[in-house]
């Protein structure tokens, strides 16, 4: 029923009440179907209480907060010492705190730094998937301390010495040296200002000086600054190496990590972004000299995996957004969502969210399995860049069109999809843009050429009866493995993920296998949503599962 309020000098009516205080568990069917599905079904009651704390109306005013008020550089102390530290808002430490005791920046990782069990990359995915439609700016810290991991196991002497407070879920923001405090973040400066794809082109260097190295350049993008320490690529004797530089030196003084500036960002405003000049700064080597680039590869995995989650998530926030309003705003006597070219258009929608929700949690099961399965390994590498192309390509033009659907409602500030939409390019961009995730799947394909066809068939037969999955993995095959893949990788790498999300729905959601298969692998959906071949009768099943009525 709509509210009605009177007050001077006009009656309100025929707003929709705000989405708060919701479950954003349970009222998401696609998502507690991959949950279920990829092996977490025994974690859905404590999701559900995520879903309920993370879904409050005083989590979303939090959001606004942190985001409204954004950090602050503060180079020096009152006295004039170089300090180099950032402010930030309490709301976003309230985030940071919460998103630590949930253990979403170390879960998957034991008390020795080693996987933890499945179903952790699901159980954590699903955490995540809930954080990113509530606040997205401090998840940066979180997925960085959780991808570093990965990277530090080439360097088992320095994991040991940090793992314990890395593992820590009690969220310790003072400015110390690691070895005092309850919990450490890591981060990660790798893009300079002549590139951030090439990394080889570093020009930051690293001499071997006492227990590490000294390190003199700059990073042109350092997230997070206050981050407790720092993976970073530098050049060394022996070539591009990986080291991780500490805020406090070993002797306890101030690391000279030189913040010059915070970006002024287009979204991610919670969170600080630095430019940062290092002046024979202390570091530790990780991993050989001149191996720089093998060793962060399993920290750009995550991270992308990372990335994926976060669309997602976002993308479902936006769905939930633009259906809630749908069903409460009148327009010629009908609910909006009851008008059948909106019905159609949020069905269409729908069926994306869909998509992009049990494909995320499947690749977050082949996480989960890639270390006893080789099949599951070589899934995770070839379709976590495709994955990540599609979704987090897709979800700034899908929130434009739920921010639409709200009319002149949907572009202030007071609603969230302002925020989102401004959010959305980065997951995109970072770790590796679009172009380059097509070329990642490119090298998986020309390096590890029987793993990959061992995977398309795979999908295929997942997929099982629907049609077009045979058609689309030889497309796949032919097109990347062809003399022009590379100017022709857009198009395979896009149908890749769509046929990788058909073979997670066809396990997860069967009844929107069918579906997603006639409006995105069969016929391809116009430029834009709402011009798919969807019946009413899909239409009602997929609003239902988007939202409770
Ligand atoms: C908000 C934000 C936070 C960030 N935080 C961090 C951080 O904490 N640490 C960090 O290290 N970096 C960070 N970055 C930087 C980010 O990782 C880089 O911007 C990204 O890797 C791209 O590098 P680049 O900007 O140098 O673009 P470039 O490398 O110049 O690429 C430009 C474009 O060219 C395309 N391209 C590149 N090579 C090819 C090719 N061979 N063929 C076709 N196309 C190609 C790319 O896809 C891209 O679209 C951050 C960026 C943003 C926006």
């Amino acid at each position: 029923m709509t509210a009605q309020h009177r007050i001077e000098p006009h009656d309100i009516f025929n707003q929709s009440p705000p989405y708060e205080d919701v479950d954003l568990f349970t009222s998401d069917r696609a998502l507690s179907d991959a949950v279920q599905a990829n092996g977490a079904a025994g974690e859905a009651d404590a999701l559900s209480g995520f879903g309920r704390r993370w879904g409050a109306a005083a989590m979303f005013d939090a959001a606004r907060l942190a985001n409204e008020n954004t950090p602050n550089l503060k180079i020096f102390d009152t006295k004039g010492f170089r300090r180099d530290t950032v402010e930030f808002h309490p709301a976003y430490h309230g985030f940071m705190a919460e998103s630590m005791k949930a253990g979403l920046h170390a879960s998957t990782w034991t008390a020795d730094g080693s996987r933890a069990a499945a179903p952790s990359e699901v159980a954590r995915a699903a955490r995540y998937f809930m954080v990113a439609q509530v606040e997205n700016g401090h998840m940066c810290p979180i997925t960085m301390t959780r991808a570093c991991v990965g990277a530090l196991a080439v360097e088992p002497s320095i994991l040991h010495k940090l793992i314990g407070k890395i593992t820590s879920r009690t969220y310790d923001a003072s400015f110390r040296p690691w070895w005092e405090k309850d919990s450490i973040t890591l981060g990660m400066g790798m893009t300079e200002k002549q590139g951030g794809t090439d990394v080889r082109a570093n020009t930051t260097t690293a001499m071997p000086s006492g227990e590490g190295y000294i390190i003199t350049g700059h990073k042109w993008f350092m997230s997070a600054p206050m981050c407790d320490a720092f993976l970073i690529l530098a050049q060394a004797p022996g070539g591009l190496t990986c080291f991780l530089m500490p805020r406090f030196r070993p002797d306890g003084s101030v690391n000279a990590l030189r913040l010059q500036r915070l970006k002024d960002k287009l979204g991610n405003r919670s969170n600080a972004s630095s430019e940062v000049e290092f002046v024979d700064a202390f570091a530790w080597r990780v991993g050989e000299e001149g191996r720089g680039v093998r060793t962060i590869i399993e920290m750009v995995q995550l991270t992308r995996v990372d990335c994926v989650i976060s669309s997602a998530g976002m993308m479902r926030m936006a769905l939930a957004q633009a259906l809630h309003h749908a069903r409460h705003r009148t327009v010629f006597q009908k609910h909006l969502a009851d008008q059948p070219m909106m019905g159609a258009l949020l069905a269409d929608m729908a069926l994306e969210v869909e998509g992009a929700t049990a494909l995320t949690m499947r690749l977050c099961r082949s996480f989960d399995l890639a270390a006893s399965d080789a099949n599951e390994a070589a899934r995770a590498r070839l379709l976590t860049p495709a994955v990540k192309y599609w979704i987090c390509k897709t979800a700034p033009g899908f929130i434009y069109e739920a921010m639409e659907c709200l009319g002149g409602n949907g572009y202030v500030e007071e609603a969230p999809l302002a925020r989102l939409y401004r959010e959305a390019p980065v997951n995109a961009i970072w770790e590796g843009s679009g172009n380059v995730m097509c070329l990642d799947v490119l090298r998986a394909v020309s390096r590890e050429g029987e793993a990959a066809r061992a995977v398309l068939a795979d999908l295929v037969r997942q997929c099982g009866d629907l049609p077009g999955a045979k058609e689309a993995a030889a497309f796949i095959g032919k097109t990347l493995s062809g003399a022009d893949g590379e100017a022709q990788a857009r198009a395979a790498v896009e149908r890749l993920a769509l046929l990788a999300a058909a073979a997670a729905l066809s396990n997860s959601a069967p009844s929107v296998a069918e579906p997603f298969v006639r409006a995105r692998l069969l016929a391809r959906r116009g430029g834009t949503f709402g011009t798919s071949d969807i019946s009413r009768t899909e239409v009602t099943m997929l609003s239902e599962r988007a939202l409770p009525a």
